[in-house]
């Protein structure tokens, strides 16, 4: 049996032995400039490759398999292709998440050294994009996409579903297909108050839809059934309509639609300091940043969190836009 599929369905108190996949924020720093977030306006670190190094054997012990690079925008850091390098030399497999700005630039480097990407898509236009990114970088990201899939490493494509592009959904996913991408996956904006995106109040509420917009939002998913047949669209028919509920309990009209999640049992965040998360959305520790992984992972404090987690205790879970559960977590 690989490690990876030890032990996380563990009891709550029981210890972490395996960890398939880490996120790491490479940069806090970002080059665009997205209104449902804020690390552009206050992200500064940088993860050091010296903590990295140190990581290593933990990594090893832990089993794991993929190290997503994300941030902030991960290609703004100095020593992303030496970062990349170095995993792939430790048999750690790389995947980069990106705003797709510099995927074109670079485009050689990243299909050499990364097996999975993927790039963020929120318009079918370059006025829309300037509207929701803040930057004029339609195009470019557009060049991205293509050239990875010329070089034969086509990308997943994520587009962050809120009220500037909802209309537009299948425009983009049509957009996505001429470019090249292998697929792409919806997320409902999160508009929480959490520490996600860099946060540090309330997103800006204007990424939420209006109660006009629900219908029109749920006929527009139903014209997603298009992309049914082949699995371009990752996400089903019924989580696809999760996004229309998601956004109707936002408005007081109903429930938030329901979360099952073991995210925090098969992965984990480092943030640029070093400091662990549980997943993107609830906070963790800054303690014990030169500890081994696999020690912090255990840690008294992490432990409680992920009992929390799994016993529902957390607020976050219950209005969570990017929930999810693996049977058998193999990346
Ligand atoms: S959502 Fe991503 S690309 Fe946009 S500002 Fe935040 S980190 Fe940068
Ligand atoms: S449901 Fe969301 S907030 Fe809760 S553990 Fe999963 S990813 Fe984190």
């Amino acid at each position: 049996m690989h490690c990876s599929e030890l032990r996380w369905h563990e009891p709550p108190g029981q210890a972490l032995r395996a960890l398939p996949l880490l996120t790491l924020y490479l940069s806090e720093r970002c080059n665009s400039r997205c209104i449902s977030c804020d690390w552009w306006r206050s992200g500064q670190r940088d993860f050091s490759v010296q903590m990295l190094e140190r990581q290593l054997p933990a990594l090893r012990r832990l089993g794991t398999e993929v190290v997503m690079l994300s941030g902030g925008e991960p290609l703004l850091h100095p020593e992303w292709m030496h970062i990349a390098t170095l995993l792939r030399r430790h048999g750690i497999r790389p995947w980069l998440l990106s705003s797709g700005l510099a995927v074109a630039k670079h485009a050689a480097e990243i299909a050499h050294l990364f097996d999975s990407v993927t790039v963020s898509l929120d318009a079918a236009d370059a006025a829309r994009y300037a509207r929701i990114r803040g930057v004029d970088g339609f195009e470019a990201v557009c060049r991205g996409v293509s050239a990875m899939a010329e070089l034969g490493r086509p990308v997943s494509v994520r587009t962050t579903v809120q009220s500037a592009n909802y209309r537009e959904l299948p425009q983009i996913a049509r957009l996505a297909r001429l470019l090249g991408a292998a697929s792409i996956s919806f997320l409902a904006a999160d508009v929480g108050a959490g520490s996600a995106f860099g946060r540090h109040g309330e997103a800006s509420p204007e990424i939420a839809l209006g109660h006009e917009d629900l219908p029109v939002l749920e006929a527009v998913l139903e014209e997603l059934a298009e992309f049914e047949a082949d699995g371009f669209v990752l996400e089903s028919r019924a989580k696809l309509q999760r996004l229309a509920a998601y956004f109707r309990a936002l408005l007081g009209e109903g429930e938030f639609p329901p979360v099952r999640c073991n995210a925090p049992e098969f992965s984990a965040v480092m943030e640029a300091d070093g400091a662990l998360r549980p997943c993107f959305f609830i906070p963790g520790s800054q303690l014990g940043v030169e500890e081994p992984l696999d020690e912090r992972l255990n840690s008294v404090q992490q432990t409680s969190l992920r009992a929390d987690i799994r016993a529902g205790q957390r607020p976050e879970c219950r209005t969570c836009v990017c929930s999810m559960w693996r049977e058998n977590a193999r990346f």
